[in-house]
């Protein structure tokens, strides 16, 4: 009876195979959006604590879908990975991002996030060099974040890749640091530059005694293996004041600046250059 027909069958799974067809859906969709614009950057300022000045523009995708309206990176990216979709993707974010920094950011530097799992196959390097090259992009006004949240495997692989990078200019950041498990290993593993604070501890500094006790040992375990650290997700100016009294490195932030468009970010440039 399973077999009479889809009706029969989707009497039995009808969540199941709906949730499978949705998936499938979108794949095929995000296929499409890459090539048809669909795809979007906004970017975001990390604002360095020392100079007052915003020093990185952070890019962060967004998807223009024609049926479901903006769409973040939480509802794509997963699928993206799993399909491997993630390499054509991230290359035109590495593209773009590294075209508009040339054409607009003057001295700033660009920070991208990088999946995890882009490492898991060769050509990593070359793909980096590649989109150096074609953007003229000086290599030293590139940052890789990498969210601690999945897992880099083949530490000596990885390692390799990076020093390869890191010798022409190119940083790395553990993004999302303290959020995941890997945190102390991956400050053994891997010759990361810096960490990015997870927001889930910035944010409730403002109200919880413990949330501060969590933060300031995370801030000097950064400081003792000498790395920059950047506290993302500052919304308040209570915030930003607690986290600059930790000499932490740089704030990122709603309280700094929300993710804009490529228009409205060259706005905000102009004033700081003005200022
Ligand atoms: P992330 O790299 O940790 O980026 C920070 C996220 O927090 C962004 O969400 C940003 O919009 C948001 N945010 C910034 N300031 C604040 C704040 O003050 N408060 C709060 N509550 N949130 C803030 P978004 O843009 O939805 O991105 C989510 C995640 O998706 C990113 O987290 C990053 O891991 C991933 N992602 C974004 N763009 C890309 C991409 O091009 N490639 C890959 N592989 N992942 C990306
Ligand atoms: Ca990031
Ligand atoms: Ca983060
Ligand atoms: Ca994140």
């Amino acid at each position: 009876a399973k077999h009479d027909g889809r009706n029969c069958w989707r009497l039995y799974h009808p969540a199941m195979e709906e949730q499978i067809v949705q998936r499938r859906e979108l794949e095929n969709e995000l296929r499409v959006a890459i090539h048809a614009n669909q795809l979007q950057l906004v970017y975001q300022p990390r604002y360095d604590v020392r100079t007052g000045k915003v020093t990185t523009i952070e890019a962060l995708i967004r998807w223009q879908h024609p049926r479901l309206g903006l769409l973040t990176p939480d509802q794509f990216i997963p699928l993206a990975e799993d399909t491997g979709l993630i390499f054509q993707m991230s290359d035109w974010v590495l593209t773009t991002a590294c075209q508009d920094a040339v054409e607009h950011f003057g001295s700033l530097s660009v920070a991208v996030n990088i999946s995890a799992i882009e490492f898991r196959v060769s050509g990593f390097v070359s793909r980096i060099h590649h989109v150096l090259t074609t953007s003229g992009l000086s290599p030293s006004q590139l940052e890789i974040e990498i969210s601690e949240n999945t897992a880099l495997s083949d530490p000596e692989r990885v390692t390799d890749i990076m020093l390869s990078l890191k010798s022409i200019g190119v940083r790395f950041l553990i993004d999302d640091f303290g959020a995941g498990y890997a945190s102390l290993s991956y400050l053994h593993a891997f010759p990361f530059d810096g960490i990015k604070l997870d927001k889930s501890f910035v944010i409730p500094t403002d109200t919880s005694e413990n949330a501060r006790r969590v933060v300031e040992n995370i801030v000097g375990l950064g400081k003792a293996f000498s790395l920059h650290i950047t506290a993302e997700g500052v919304e308040t100016k209570e915030q930003q004041t607690y986290f600059e009294s930790l000499d932490c490195d740089a704030l990122q932030g709603y309280f700094i600046g929300r993710p804009v468009s490529l228009g409205e970010l060259k706005q905000h440039l102009s004033r700081q250059t003005a200022s």
